[in-house]
């Protein structure tokens, strides 16, 4: 095999908990053998908790008041709302399940915000009962709450935001532009007995941070004229959409500098891949949005929002679960061809987004148990199923062992989007367990099914 012509390699960077339990040598080979041959998440809450706590503490040390809601679609897990409960956090979500599995999983509805699209009169009505915040999109839909509101009484009043269709992002089918927002306000005005208009809310495609602090800029300043017609408007919601930095930056150059279309089987060609290194990321991101200078009379956009009173609202799904994931597909076979190999995986490449939009998932995936006198190889991975197209990687990627039977192939830093977004039960197999793990380093590992989640809690708070 001439591994000369192998791609250049993007090693994932791991969090702690990650290279503890891969370097013990039973843990995952147990947790595999329980699945029964079945492909698995493994999730990390305390990774959660301390991704939403650098969150948390970048708006306290830019000296802005606020609230961080997770954006709950990028994984569909039970534990990510509980530590959001436990952390007095809140959730973003767009449907009824949802709302339903955050308010089951401990976060109260006052810790809720509403955001997608011409919302349905369940989801709407449930959200007034429980006094979620609704990030309103279109006149239709506020003329829908009031009707809501109105039934419910001025006991009750409706808390919203108006979402804005930022110029940033002028073909965004989403938000109100400047003569709906006009009339929305007129109707917020006009509607103040029933509707608790909040302030407003935008949601950015790209990973830009100059557009957010225009916006966010902006919209203070709209929240400060609105208090003079006798709103309350005392907030901005700025989104999502916090970059992550999946691999270093000199990886990342070379990959792309040297990239070549035989790099992939089929020379299948890609147009585009997610920034897989980014900077500044995560918190670190808010931070630079925060310290942004905007013309005003502030110093910068911190001070903007803290003096004029206005709170901070974000909702970051992917950069909350930034190393607080990764899949293990069982290897079920390893055929050789001249160049390179196939990897048949037991799973689908439904496990992994990427791959159903157009692009690939390109931080490296890896080999467990490490063999130390391995036989390098290249392979790319296919799924499980009959279709040529089921690839969880096209690209040959080196291995600096030869694939076996039963060794699980992992994919580093799944939990954003790629595990269970698109994931079905195609040729009726089972969807892939989740397993929660704890990462406390003065304890051994332990391990329990995410669908446990309560139940087990209860286990351990009686252990004593
Ligand atoms: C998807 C979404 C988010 C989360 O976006 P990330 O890129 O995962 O941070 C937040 N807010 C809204 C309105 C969204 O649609």
């Amino acid at each position: 095999m001439d591994l000369t012509q192998t791609p250049l390699p993007l090693p994932a960077k791991e969090p702690g908990w990650v290279n503890r339990i891969q370097s013990d040598p039973h843990v995952l080979g147990d947790i595999a053998d329980a699945m029964g041959g079945s492909p698995f998440h493994v999730l990390c809450p305390d990774q959660f908790a301390i991704n939403l706590a650098s969150f948390v503490d970048a708006m306290v040390t830019a000296g802005v008041e606020g609230k961080v809601y997770f954006g709950k679609k990028a994984n569909k897990a039970a534990c990510w709302p509980r530590v959001c409960a436990e952390a007095n956090a809140g959730v973003d979500v767009a449907s009824a399940p949802e709302m339903i599995d955050a308010i089951a999983n401990g976060v109260r509805g006052e810790d809720i915000v509403v955001t997608g699209p011409a919302k349905s009169t369940d989801l709407l009505w449930l959200a007034t009962r429980h006094r979620c915040l609704i990030a309103i999109d279109a006149l239709d839909e506020l003329e829908h709450v009031i009707a809501i509101a109105e039934a419910n009484g001025p006991a009750d009043p409706v808390r919203i935001l108006l979402r804005v269709l930022p110029p940033a992002n002028p073909n965004s089918r989403f938000g109100f532009d400047e003569a709906e927002l006009a009339t929305a306000i007129e109707r917020c005005v006009g509607h103040r007995a029933h509707l608790r208009m909040e302030g407003f809310s935008f949601h950015l495609t790209g990973y830009s941070v100059a557009p957010r602090a225009w916006q966010a800029a902006d919209l203070i300043d709209r929240c400060v004229a609105a208090r003079a017609l006798g709103l309350v408007a005392d907030s901005v919601s700025i989104g999502g959409g916090f970059a992550v930095d999946y691999v270093d930056e000199d990886s990342w150059r070379a990959f792309l500098s040297d990239y070549q279309d035989s790099w992939f089987h089929t020379r299948k060609t890609f147009t585009e891949f997610y920034p897989y290194h980014a900077s500044p990321a995560g918190a670190e991101m808010l931070t630079a949005i925060l310290d942004s200078s905007v013309a005003s009379d502030h110093a910068d956009l911190a001070a903007k929002f803290a003096q004029t009173g206005t709170r901070l609202l974000i909702e970051p799904g992917r950069a909350l679960l930034d190393g607080c994931g990764f899949t293990a597909f069982p290897v079920l076979g390893f055929k050789h061809r001249p160049d390179y190999g196939f990897i048949t995986a037991s799973g689908l490449s439904l496990s992994l987004s990427e791959q159903w939009f157009a692009s690939e998932y390109l931080p490296d995936p890896t080999l467990w148990p490490v063999q130390l006198d391995g036989t390098p190889t290249s392979a790319c991975v296919g799924g499980s199923s009959c279709l040529e197209s089921d690839m969880l990687s096209w690209r040959k990627i080196r291995f600096d062992q030869t694939p076996g039977v039963g060794d699980l192939l992992i994919y580093p830093n799944t939990a954003g989007y790629q595990m269970d977004s698109n994931e079905s039960e195609f040729h009726q197999l089972p969807l892939p367990p989740k397993v929660v793990v704890t990462a406390n380093p003065t304890d051994r590992i332990r391990w329990r099914l995410d669908s446990a989640g309560i139940r087990s809690r209860k286990a351990i708070d009686h252990r004593g």
